[in-house]
């Protein structure tokens, strides 16, 4: 007998007919004996359609009351999935974050799971119930509800996943596993049967949904084996694990992140301290920035170009401008928040030279204008317009997976 936990999304159970599909595949893998701890994401659109009912309120919603709002989406989910394996003959019980045993921190829309009290789990497995819990959620030392930021319920499964030493952790989505680029943007994307934490976790952070990159991260500091697949085909997925089987591939895919603005503050002096204040102005603000740049001008001045999060643009140029630039004549601050971050990632590019050049010699065949540039040992991203992002990725995906 295995401890199996299987996590269902969003458009898995966006409905009556997808609600009682998954009970019938969890039924499946009860009734072979398993005990099984399931964890579901709210219906469909769900989370977005409350997002959208707070801003007809206050667009700046207080994020306790955020937090109390979007819970909810997954509190329908879990009590109708345990009402539909009632129907099928299971007993089965659904829990909370917080009755769950979810301890997180006290980050209110993007709190961090501190820890899996395990007792209620494990008391309700004993009397052989299948336990349903609301994924995304927790509970924070004020007792307030608390949510993992979007997408949060992979993480809430894999870290019940490490809590219980479970057996297998299947993340079950609407596509059949991980593939070579989104499979709904690049028709002839390539499943893959297997993919290491380290390039799941870049492809992940780099834009590819399939997976959220802080449930990638528990997986691999606790070694749990991850399985994503279809809850609609009877397929065979994608394994997400230490050290996939096959020799290490060139590249495993393409990924494209929309939600980027790029900042550039132009005209500053060349002297040293400007990059540490204008940086640890943004870090007290809680804005993280991704790609840097810095260029030197004429007359001894010089620009830093970086990244943000699109959400965060205007915010970061109201802090530069307000405490910073204005102190200097002929400084400016410039946002653009229609860019795009494309990349490629791949363990293989450690050991091959010319990935790069192969990259940018296809972007340049397509007339796709790099703006910025930024590599690790297993990936490089470039910047662009984001009028052009699908195809960018498009004829990266021909340029590395044409002879596969
Ligand atoms: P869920 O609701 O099950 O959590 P998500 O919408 O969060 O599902 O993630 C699944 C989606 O991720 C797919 O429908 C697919 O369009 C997208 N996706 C992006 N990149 C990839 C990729 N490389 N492999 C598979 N799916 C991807
Ligand atoms: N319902 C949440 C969201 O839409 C959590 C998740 O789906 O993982 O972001
Ligand atoms: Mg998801």
């Amino acid at each position: 007998m295995s401890l199996i936990v299987q996590k269902f999304g969003g458009s898995s159970v966006a409905d009556k007919d997808r609600v009682m599909n998954v009970a019938s595949i969890v039924a499946d893998t009860y009734k072979k004996g398993n005990d099984v701890v399931v964890v579901v994401s709210a219906q469909g659109d769900t989370t977005d359609d409350l997002i959208a009912k707070y801003k007809e309120i206050d667009e700046n919603a207080s994020n306790r009351e955020k937090d109390m709002l979007l819970a909810a989406g997954e509190q329908i989910s879990i009590s109708l999935l345990a009402m539909a394996l009632h129907k099928l003959g299971c007993p089965a019980i659904s829990l909370l974050g917080w009755q769950a045993g979810f301890a997180t921190s006290s980050s209110h829309t993007t709190a961090r799971i501190k820890k899996v009290d395990t007792s209620r789990l494990k008391a309700e497995i004993a009397k052989k119930q299948i336990v349903v819990v609301a994924g995304f959620q927790g509970l924070n030392k004020y007792d307030d509800i608390t949510t993992l930021g979007r997408g949060g319920s992979d993480t809430s499964a894999v870290a019940i996943a490490a809590a219980m030493h479970a057996d297998l952790c299947q993340i079950y989505t609407d596509v059949e596993g991980v593939y070579t680029a989104d499979p709904r943007k690049v028709p002839n994307a390539q499943k893959l049967e297997e993919i290491s934490y380290d390039e799941m976790l870049e492809l992940a952070s780099l834009g590819a949904q399939v997976l959220n990159n802080r449930s990638v991260e528990l997986a691999k500091k606790f070694g749990i084996e991850l399985e994503v697949l279809s809850s609609l085909t009877h397929k065979p997925g994608t394994i997400v694990k230490e050290k996939p089987k096959m020799e290490k591939i060139l590249i495993s895919g393409v990924a494209k992140d929309t939600d980027i603005a790029r900042i550039s503050v132009t005209n500053i002096p060349n002297e040293p301290g400007f990059a540490f204040k204008m940086f640890s102005l943004l870090s007290a603000k809680n804005i993280n920035v991704d790609i840097i740049l810095q260029s030197i001008g004429r007359n001894n001045t010089k620009d830093i170009t970086f990244t943000v999060a699109k959400d965060n643009g205007a915010k970061a140029v109201e802090i530069l401008e307000k405490n910073y630039i204005n102190k200097y004549d002929g400084a400016q601050v410039l946002l653009d928040d229609s860019v795009a971050k494309v990349s490629i990632v791949g363990s293989g590019m450690e050991s091959h030279p010319g990935v790069a050049s192969d990259m940018f010699e296809a972007l340049a065949d397509a007339q796709i204008n790099i703006s910025m540039i930024s590599t690790s040992e297993i990936k490089i991203s470039v910047l662009i317009d984001a009028d052009y992002a699908d195809k960018a990725v498009r004829v990266l995906h021909d340029k590395f997976f044409s002879e596969v």
